[in-house]
């Protein structure tokens, strides 16, 4: 993802406010607890003496004397830990803060050579600030599997859908492990409400989460971007990046397909993305209301051959289970 220098501040500049922020929360936890809990300041003090104790004899060669003292410093910590539970505080309550613990808010970790490496967080972000994914947040705190629910289905549609469910974990757990060559993708189809986006979702969430890059676009928008880069001359280094962006990113999720105005541009945008991302070796996540022969009538027969060879097909129907959820919340 190739952001420009402004939008690197941008994102700098957002770190900047989270680690603020988790600062003055720590502020207000911890005056909070010396003030509830007296003892406690008193035992911070006398490990505050310690630790210069155990310095100084550190320095003179008294290692077993300052051996002592480290450990009375573990056990003044743990009566520390004991004070903060007995006051009804969990005990981390006075631990650091951090919104994201793999990065601990930097937006970068390192890997087992010791490289420094983008954290999950700043690639989300990466990808919510160039592509406007600004509903992203929201839909990956909503749609997880662990709201994952089987109630809303029934027979057939539950058979379906238990199977759809069944492909779409095999597919975040073979997704760090799996060869390039084996590269998997899904194709989502079925009546609307019958749980497509919602699985598309989960995945995108776990693949995120485990730190590769995900861009997720409904059909709609994805080829609406196309066009506006495609169409103007101006923007060509624009229109590079995005495709670059399309055809590497670790996974690509589709959702919706169909509900796009289908032209002849359309069509063969879609084809090389399906054909660059499979010369790459590039997972992708599709979902669609509309059913195979239909999705031939729409498109081109190679793009429905494509689909039909390199994708793992899962059918899904039933009621729509936005409006049973609603009916059963009512
Ligand atoms: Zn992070």
């Amino acid at each position: 993802m190739a952001l420009t220098q402004t939008q690197y501040q941008t994102i700098a500049r957002e770190y900047e406010v989270i680690r603020d922020n988790n600062r003055e929360l720590s502020e207000v936890r911890r005056f909070e607890v010396l003030s509830n809990v007296p003892e406690y300041s008193e035992l911070e003090k006398n490990i505050g003496t310690l630790s210069v104790k155990c310095t100084s004899l550190l320095l003179d060669g008294r290692e077993k004397d300052a051996e002592n003292v480290r450990e009375e410093i573990a056990r003044i910590r743990s009566k520390k830990e004991t004070l903060l539970m007995d006051a009804g505080y969990p005990s981390d309550y006075l631990e650091p803060i951090y919104s994201c613990d793999v990065c601990k808010d930097t937006g970068y970790v390192r890997d087992e050579s010791g490289a420094l490496k983008k954290c999950h967080c700043l690639k989300l972000k990466e990808t919510t600030l160039l592509y406007e994914q600004s509903n992203i947040h929201e839909v990956l705190d909503r749609e997880n599997f662990s709201y994952l629910s089987f109630d809303y289905f029934e027979g057939e549609s539950l058979a379906y859908y238990r199977k759809a469910v069944e492909i779409s974990r095999r597919f975040v757990r073979d997704f760090a492990i799996k060869d390039k060559k084996d590269y998997k993708n899904i194709l989502f189809y079925g009546t609307v409400g019958t749980g497509k986006s919602f699985l598309s979702n989960c995945i995108a969430n776990e693949i995120i989460k485990a730190g590769y890059s995900v861009l997720y676009f409904s059909a709609f928008a994805l080829f609406q971007k196309a066009a506006s880069l495609a169409f103007d001359n101006k923007r060509k280094s624009e229109l590079d990046e995005f495709y670059g962006d399309v055809f590497e990113c670790d996974l690509l999720v589709i959702d919706d397909l169909g509900t796009e105005l289908t032209n002849s541009f359309v069509s063969s945008e879609l084809f090389a993305y399906l054909n660059e991302r499979a010369l790459r070796g590039k997972s992708t996540v599709i979902s669609t209301n509309l059913f195979p022969d239909e999705l031939r009538d729409r498109y081109s027969d190679r793009i429905f051959s494509r689909l039909m060879s390199n994708y793992e097909i899962c059918k899904l129907v039933g009621d729509d289970i936005r409006f049973a959820k609603k009916y059963k919340n009512a």
